[in-house]
C-alpha cells in the first residue's frame, strides 16, 4: 500500500488544509488500517484539548411539525404516516428542568421547521430558559430562518445553532430537496449565523442517496473554508415513508474515518457521536468517540413523543426516560475510557501545541 494516504493525513494535521483533490484522494483511501491511523491522531489531538471529557447536550425535540419535504427525511411534510405533535412553551420547560437536575448544561432545541414557533413564541422559550438556568447554554437546530429572526433568537439569548449544510455540492443538495429549497440559501442561512455572533454548527449524512466521494471531499473542503464551531455528521438511514425507502443506510466506519479526518482539520471542534451512528452500529457511539468525537446528545424529550421524532426508521433510546438514559450512556462510555463533564462545554479556542 502507498504511504502518500499516511502522509497526506500527516499534512492535513500540520497545516490544517487539502486541496479538494487531495481530499478526495483521501475520502477514496478509506481503509481499516488508514483509519486506523487517521484514528490514532484524531484521538491524540481531541486528548490535548479536551482530554478525556465528554460533553453533554440534553436534546429537546420540539416539534415534527415541517413544511419542508426533505426526500430523506421521516418527518417530511408529506408524510402522512407521520403523527404529528408540537410541545408546549411549558414542556420544553419541563424537559430542561428534568435535565438541569440530571447535571445537564446545554439545552439543544430541535425540530422541524414549524410555523408555530414564531419569534416571539420562541424568543420567549430562550430567555425563560436563560433566566431559569443562567449557568447552561441554548443551542437551536430549527431550520432556516431570516436574519431579523436569527438576530432576535441571539438577542434573546440562544449561543449556538446548528443547521446541517447537507451537501456541499448545489447539484446533489438537488437530488436531495425539493425545487422550492435552495442550497444558497442554506449556506447564506450559516453565514449569517456566523455574522450575528452564534457558535454555528453545519454538517451533512455520511452515505445519503446520489453521494459520490467528489461530494464528500467538497464537504470537506467546505469544512475546511467555513471552519464551524460544530459539526454533526451520522450515516444516512432510509425511513420507510420517504422516497428514499430503498436506499441503502451509509457506513458507520466510514462516519468514523470522517469524524477522525474533521478533528485533524480542526483540534478544537465540536464533534458528536450522533444517534444515528448509534443506530447503525450498536458500539457507534463509542467508536465515534473513539475516532475524535467529543459530544453527545442523549435525548430530553418526554418519552410520549420520542418515537414520534423519527427521522429515520430504528432510531435507538426512544424508550427510556432522561435519568435511564443517561445512565446507561456514562456507563458505557467510561468503559470507552472517557467521563461525561457536567459543564456548557464551550469550544476551547486556546490551547498551546495544537
Ligand atoms: S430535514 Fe428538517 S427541514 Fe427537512 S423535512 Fe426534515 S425536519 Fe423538515
Amino acid at each position: 500500500m502507498s504511504t502518500d494516504f499516511y502522509q497526506l493525513i500527516d499534512r492535513l494535521a500540520d497545516t490544517r488544509h487539502l486541496s479538494l483533490r487531495e481530499w478526495e484522494t483521501l475520502v477514496d483511501s478509506f481503509n481499516a488500517d488508514i483509519a486506523s491511523y487517521a484514528a490514532n491522531k484524531a484521538l491524540t489531538l481531541r486528548k490535548a484539548v479536551y482530554g478525556n471529557d465528554v460533553y453533554i447536550r440534553g436534546l429537546v425535540e420540539i416539534s415534527n411539525i415541517c413544511k419542508n419535504d426533505c426526500l430523506y427525511c421521516g418527518i417530511r411534510h408529506s408524510n402522512r404516516n407521520c403523527d404529528r405533535y408540537r410541545l408546549s412553551s411549558d414542556q420544553i420547560l419541563d424537559c430542561c428542568k428534568v435535565g438541569y437536575s440530571l447535571g445537564f448544561r446545554t439545552f439543544v432545541l430541535q425540530g422541524g421547521e414549524d410555523p408555530y414557533y414564531t419569534d416571539d413564541v420562541l424568543c420567549g422559550i430562550v430567555s425563560s430558559i436563560k433566566s431559569a438556568y443562567v449557568d447552561c447554554a441554548v443551542t437551536l437546530s430549527l431550520g432556516e430562518r431570516s436574519y431579523n429572526s436569527y438576530k432576535r433568537l441571539f438577542d434573546a439569548g440562544a449561543d449556538r445553532y446548528l443547521l446541517r449544510h447537507e451537501t456541499a455540492n448545489e447539484e446533489h443538495y438537488k437530488q436531495l430537496h425539493p425545487e422550492n429549497m435552495s442550497y444558497r440559501s442554506r449556506m447564506e442561512c450559516l453565514k449569517t449565523l456566523r455574522k450575528i455572533g452564534f457558535q454555528v454548527g453545519c454538517g451533512m449524512m455520511v452515505g445519503s442517496p446520489y453521494q459520490t466521494s467528489k461530494d464528500l471531499a467538497k464537504d470537506l473542503k467546505f469544512i475546511q473554508e467555513f471552519s464551524p464551531d460544530m459539526c454533526g455528521i451520522g450515516p444516512f438511514i432510509p425511513h420507510s415513508d420517504t422516497p428514499f425507502k430503498d436506499f441503502p443506510a451509509g457506513s458507520a466506519e466510514i462516519t468514523c474515518y470522517l469524524l477522525s479526518l474533521i478533528r485533524i482539520l480542526k483540534p478544537n471542534i465540536l464533534l458528536p457521536a450522533t444517534t444515528a451512528l448509534g443506530t447503525v452500529d450498536a458500539f457507534g457511539r463509542e467508536k465515534g468517540l473513539l475516532a475524535g468525537a467529543n459530544v453527545l446528545m442523549p435525548n430530553l424529550s418526554p418519552t410520549s413523543v420520542r418515537k414520534k421524532y423519527s427521522l429515520y426508521n430504528n432510531k435507538i433510546c426512544t424508550g427510556e426516560e432522561a435519568a435511564e438514559c443517561l445512565r446507561c450512556l456514562s456507563e458505557r462510555i467510561k468503559k470507552a475510557g472517557f467521563h461525561i463533564v457536567q459543564s456548557r462545554g464551550d469550544i476551547i479556542t486556546a490551547t498551546k501545541g495544537v
